[in-house]
C-alpha cells in the first residue's frame, strides 16, 4: 500500500525500521495511517505535536518468564507479555490472549487497535493488551490453573484497578480470568476490579459473556438499517466457535437471520438448515470439544477440514470472529462473487488490506473490528463502573447502556475514513 502523504509515508518507513519482524503491528499501523491521510492533510497541528509519533510507540512493554509445572511434574516455561499502549484517556484496558502464535508483534498490534476501539466506546479507557504463547487447548484444569497463577505472579505488580485492567481474549475465558483473579487477590490482599470478565459471584457483569457477539450484531444491524436492509431472513456465515462467534450467532438468529456455518482452527461445519446453537454451546463451552463433533448429532450437516473454505459458502452476511488475517483477497473475491453484501468484523483485523480493498471496490458494507467488536470492551468498562460503585446491574440495565447514539456515528465515521 502506498501512502500519498509524505509525512505519513516517512513515519511508516521509520516505524517499519524500528519494529522489524512484527508484520501484524505494521499492518495495523499502515491501515490506520491510510485512513488518516485526509485528516493529516488538514491538521498540521497534529503533525507538529508529534501525535502520530507517540501513537506508534507504546508507553510501556513488559516481557516476562512464566514457569509452571505440568501434570507429569515437568517444568514448562512460557513467555508472558503486557503492552501498556496508551493511557491518555484512562487506565490501560485490553484482553489477555493465550495462543501459541502470541509474540510481541501480535500483542502490540492488538494494543494499538485497542486504543482506538476504547476511545470509540466513549468510556474513559486507555488501550493495552497482553498474552502468552501458552496453549490452553488440551491442558487439564490443573495445568491451566498453575499457568494462570504463575502468569499473575509476575503481572500483578504492573496492573491495578486505576492503572491497568486486563480482560479475556482468545484462549482466556471465565475459567482463566477466575484463576488469575484469585492469584491477584492472594498476592495483594485486595478485592478490586482489577480484571474484567470475572464470574458473576465475584464482581463480574451480567452481559459481559454475550457482549462482543451481541455488540457485533447491534452494530451490523444498525449498518444494515442505515442502508435499508436488516438481518431478517439473511444467510450468515460466522468463523470461529469461541466466545465472540457463539454470541454473534445467537443474536443474529434472534434478529431473524439463519446462521449456516461455524469453524475452529481445524475445520468448519456447514448446516444449511441453520446451526443448532444449544448443541454448539454444549460442545464448546461445557465439553471443550472440537467443532467436527457437531456432525455426530447432526448427520445432515457437513464437516470440512481447513479454515478458509468457510468463505466459499454462499451467504448474505459474513462475520469473521476467529483471528487476524483470516480473509485474504481470494476469499473476499469469492464472498463477493457469491453475493455477500456485508462483512462485519468480530475478530481483530480478520481481513487483510487486499481483502478490504475488494470489499470497498464492490460496495460491500464493511464494519471494521475497531468499531464493530467494541461491545465487549464497552461492557468491560461497565463492569469497572459496577466494581467501583460496588453494585451489580441487571442484564437489561447493562444492555440498555450500549452507546445507541454513537453507533450510527461510528458507522458513518469509519465509512468516511476508509
Ligand atoms: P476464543 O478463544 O473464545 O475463540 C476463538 C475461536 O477462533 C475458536 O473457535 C478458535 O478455534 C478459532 N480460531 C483461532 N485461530 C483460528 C484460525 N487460525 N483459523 C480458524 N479459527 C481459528 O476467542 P474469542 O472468541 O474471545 O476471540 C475471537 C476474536 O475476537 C479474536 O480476534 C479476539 O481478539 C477478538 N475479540 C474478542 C473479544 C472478546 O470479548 N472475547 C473482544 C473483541 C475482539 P480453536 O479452538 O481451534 O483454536
Amino acid at each position: 500500500m502506498a501512502l500519498k502523504n509524505h509525512y505519513l509515508s516517512e513515519l511508516l518507513r521509520a516505524t517499519i525500521q524500528r519494529n522489524k519482524g512484527e508484520p501484524e503491528f505494521i499492518q495495523a499501523v499502515a491501515e490506520v495511517f491510510e485512513t488518516l491521510e485526509p485528516v493529516i492533510e488538514k491538521r498540521q497541528d497534529l503533525v507538529e505535536a508529534g501525535v502520530l509519533e507517540r501513537l506508534v510507540e507504546p508507553e510501556r512493554q513488559i516481557i516476562f518468564r512464566v514457569p509452571w509445572v505440568d501434570d507429569n511434574g515437568k517444568v514448562q516455561v512460557n513467555r508472558g507479555f503486557r503492552v501498556q499502549y496508551n493511557s491518555a484517556i484512562g487506565p490501560y484496558k485490553g484482553g489477555i490472549r493465550l495462543h501459541p502464535s502470541v509474540y510481541l508483534g501480535i500483542v502490540k498490534f492488538l494494543g494499538f487497535e485497542q486504543v482506538f476501539k476504547n476511545s470509540l466506546t466513549t468510556l474513559p479507557m486507555g488501550g493495552g493488551k497482553g498474552g502468552s504463547d501458552f496453549d490452553p487447548k488440551g491442558k487439564s484444569d490443573g495445568e491451566v490453573m498453575r499457568f494462570c497463577q504463575s502468569f499473575m505472579t509476575e503481572l500483578y505488580r504492573h496492573i491495578g484497578s486505576t492503572c491497568d485492567v486486563p480482560a479475556g481474549d482468545t484462549g482466556t475465558g471465565a475459567r482463566e480470568i477466575g484463576y488469575m483473579f484469585g492469584q491477584y487477590k492472594r498476592l495483594t490482599n485486595e478485592f478490586t476490579g482489577v480484571l474484567t470478565g470475572k464470574g458473576l459471584m465475584y464482581g463480574g457483569s451480567l452481559g459481559r459473556k454475550e457482549a462482543t457477539g451481541y455488540g457485533l450484531c447491534y452494530f451490523t444491524e444498525e449498518m444494515l438499517r442505515a442502508n435499508g436492509k436488516s438481518f431478517k431472513d439473511k444467510i450468515v456465515v460466522i468463523s470461529g466457535s469461541g466466545n465472540v462467534a457463539i454470541y454473534a450467532a445467537e443474536k443474529a438468529t434472534e434478529l431473524g437471520a439463519k446462521v449456516v456455518a461455524l469453524s475452529d482452527s481445524a475445520g468448519y461445519i456447514y448446516d444449511p438448515s441453520g446451526v443448532d446453537l444449544d448443541y454448539i454451546k454444549q460442545l464448546k463451552e461445557v465439553e471443550r470439544k472440537r467443532i467436527k463433533e457437531y456432525v455426530s448429532l447432526h448427520s445432515d450437516a457437513k464437516y470440512i477440514e481447513g479454515c478458509t473454505g468457510i468463505w466459499t459458502i454462499p451467504c448474505d452476511i459474513a462475520l469473521p470472529c476467529a483471528t487476524q488475517n483470516e480473509i485474504d483477497k481470494k476469499s473476499a473475491e469469492i464472498l463477493v462473487k457469491n453475493g455477500c453484501f456485508t462483512v462485519a468484523e468480530g475478530a481483530n483485523m480478520p481481513s487483510t488490506p487486499e481483502a478490504i480493498a475488494v470489499y470497498l471496490q464492490n460496495g460491500v458494507l464493511y464494519g471494521p473490528g475497531k468499531a464493530a467488536n467494541a461491545g465487549g470492551v464497552t461492557v468491560s468498562g461497565l463492569e469497572m463502573s459496577q466494581n467501583s460503585a460496588r453494585l451489580s446491574w441487571t442484564f437489561e440495565e447493562v444492555d440498555e447502556k450500549k452507546p445507541q447514539g454513537s453507533l450510527v456515528w461510528k458507522v458513518t465515521i469509519w465509512q468516511a475514513l476508509i
